[in-house]
């Protein structure tokens, strides 16, 4: 690197490594005259400049995130022989958390599920566990992912978000019950990442050593406790510092304070999947724990800040297809088109070499048979194609028929779950108001759910927003109409 000796600090260069000859005057036809294109400098940073945004994430925009490891503190060998579940395992880890409907400016604390990604860099390829805050979701079948997330972003006419298109979509889909009453509820505003939970909210398969397979639910619960904001508050703090969730976790970390959780998991026997009493593989339902109780795994820590939060966070790729042996995929729909949106997502807007840059590029070698595409930097050679005689790699034949295989007849259709003897879209939201929260947590949600009805959603969507929490709750319900009314 080329030093000034005078001042102990690097001389500027071009991004060709050239010394650069000033970085305060362009260059000029005398002093006051006009500037030359061949400036190459000059040129180099205003074209730069202009192209210093790539597109942000579509949803996901706004988030942060750390490096940490994961080590497993108990034995789960029984269920799970992915290297990074072993005992005493630890691997390192980089978590990312976020909103899902703001964009890459918005504020922390608006009322939305939040992000809850990992990559696990595992020394048999990358896991990554792309989960949320929140065991659920407001839709069960991907071809209403689009519309839902249009739903909550902005209009067409005049570029903002509106309370009646959300409801007019949530009263439509009664699906979303659930994930609607949680979201109004406490957790709807974490007061930091680290104050929150993670889910895999998808069930995963795993499989054992012995070829065993398993359903299984992911829960990272915080070691900081769940807290959260109050509207009140989170308003106030979307306008004081609509930063306040990724400082936190930042200013945390630089002081030493280390975020973690414990990741706990339900575990469900394979074929018991076929007569549990909920669809085990419907994204919009929980295994309730009395059914599946928590058994211990581990410990989530995140201990290193990124230093370059474009190449480290803004860059980082999670995808729940990266998976490695020993976990799988289950008949999830959502989870299934995630495996292509995720991949798909990340080529459109980091490039199909997406898995090369750094913070996203495996810690074992790599053999695939990828070629070329804008921005390859990794070497590729001979042979190119498969099957070949020239000592190419060759595929693992005893993977294909572990995890990601359930057993699945029938015609071709274009159809809801079959139901099962507890699916109903209403059920586990009413336990939620009913069993879970308290008092001053249901005076909360009523307040919660007024004060977003009351912020411009119009007729007939305000009676079928009645109608929608009648039937999670009738005194729920009651009490919304007449605050509303009153
Ligand atoms: P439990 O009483 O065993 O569990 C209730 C769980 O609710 C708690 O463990 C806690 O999850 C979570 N919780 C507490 N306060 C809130 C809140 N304000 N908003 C959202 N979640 C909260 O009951 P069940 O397992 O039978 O489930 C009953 C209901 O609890 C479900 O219908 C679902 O709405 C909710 N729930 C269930 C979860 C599950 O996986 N079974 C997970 C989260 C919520 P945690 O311990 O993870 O902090």
């Amino acid at each position: 690197m080329t030093r000034d000796p005078s001042k102990d600090r690097p001389h500027t260069t071009t991004d060709g490594g050239a010394a650069a000859p000033s970085d305060e005057h362009s260059l000029s036809v005398g002093r006051d005259g006009p500037l030359v294109l061949h400036d190459h400098y000059l040129i180099e940073q205003m074209a730069k400049f202009n192209r210093e945004r790539i597109p942000e994430r579509q949803p996901h925009a706004k988030g942060s995130g750390a490096f940490g490891h994961f080590e497993v503190t108990h034995d789960i060998t029984a269920y799970t022989k992915a290297v990074v579940f072993q005992p005493g395992t630890k691997t390192d880890v980089l978590a990312r958390f976020s909103s899902v409907a703001g964009e890459r400016g918005s504020p922390d604390t608006w009322r939305d599920p939040r992000g809850f990604a990992l990559k696990f860099y595992t020394d048999v390829g990358n896991y990554d566990m792309v989960g949320n805050n929140t065991p659920v979701f407001f839709i069960r079948d991907p071809m209403k992912f689009q519309h839902f997330i249009r739903s909550q972003k902005r209009r067409a006419d005049n570029g903002l978000r509106d309370h009646d298109m959300q409801w007019d979509f949530w009263t439509l889909s009664p699906e979303s019950a659930h994930q609607v009453t949680w979201l109004m509820g406490d957790r709807g505003i974490p007061r930091t990442w680290r104050h929150m939970n993670g889910y895999s909210s998808h069930t995963y398969m795993w499989v054992n050593a012995g070829g065993e397979k398993f359903w299984v639910k992911y829960h990272f619960k915080t070691d900081q406790g769940v807290e959260f904001y109050t509207q009140d508050e989170a308003d106030r703090m979307a306008g004081k510092d609509g930063d306040c969730h990724r400082r936190d976790l930042f200013e945390s970390i630089a002081e030493g304070d280390h975020p973690s959780w414990t990741l706990k998991v339900q575990v469900m026997p394979f074929e018991e999947a076929r007569t549990y009493r909920f669809n085990p593989f419907d994204l919009t339902k929980v295994w309730p724990h009395g059914d599946y109780p928590l058994i211990d795994v581990g410990k989530l820590v995140l201990d290193r800040n990124p230093t370059d939060f474009h190449t480290e966070i803004e860059q980082a790729a999670f995808e729940p297809n990266s998976l490695i042996p020993g976990i799988g995929l289950s008949p999830d729909k959502m989870l299934l088109a995630r495996g292509f949106a995720y991949s798909d997502a990340h080529r459109a807007r980091l490039g199909v070499n997406y898995k090369q840059i750094p913070v996203n590029r495996p810690r074992c070698e790599v053999h695939s048979y990828s070629k070329d595409g804008a921005m390859r930097v990794q070497n590729v050679s001979d042979p190119v194609y498969a099957p070949n005689s020239k000592g190419g790699p060759a595929a693992d034949p005893s993977l294909s028929d572990e995890a990601g295989l359930w057993h699945a007849d029938g015609d071709m259709v274009r159809a809801a779950y079959t139901l099962r003897k507890d699916d109903d879209d209403w059920g586990q939201a009413g336990t939620l108001v009913r069993e879970v929260m308290d008092d001053a947590a249901r005076d909360r949600l009523v307040d919660n759910v007024v004060g977003h009805l009351a912020d411009g959603v119009r007729e007939p969507v305000l009676s079928r927003a009645f109608e929608y929490w009648d039937k999670i709750d009738a005194d729920i319900g009651a009490r919304i109409r007449k605050q509303m009314r009153g």
